[in-house]
């Protein structure tokens, strides 16, 4: 089964795992909060985040930024 099938986002707007704007300002912080209070509660969550690390990509995966994931990227070189 592939784990996309048990995404807890599934169902959910996809628009909350991008949030607009800087990722500093106030609304870009509390969408990604919200976002990854549903990546929290997701069973899938660990190998949502093992392929958002190795297929680059935008908005909140695994229940980090991009920047985060950049981050987790670097530390792991
Ligand atoms: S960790 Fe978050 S983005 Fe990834 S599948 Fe689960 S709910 Fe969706």
């Amino acid at each position: 089964m592939n784990w996309r099938e048990s995404a807890r986002c599934r169902g959910t707007d996809p628009e909350l795992f991008f949030p607009i704007g800087s990722g500093t300002s106030f609304p870009t912080l509390v969408q990604s909060d919200e976002a990854k209070a549903v990546c929290a509660r997701c069973p899938v969550s660990r190998q949502c985040l093992e392929w958002a690390l190795d297929a680059p990509v935008e908005g909140i995966w695994g229940g980090t930024t991009e920047t985060e994931r950049r981050e987790l990227r670097r530390r792991r070189a």
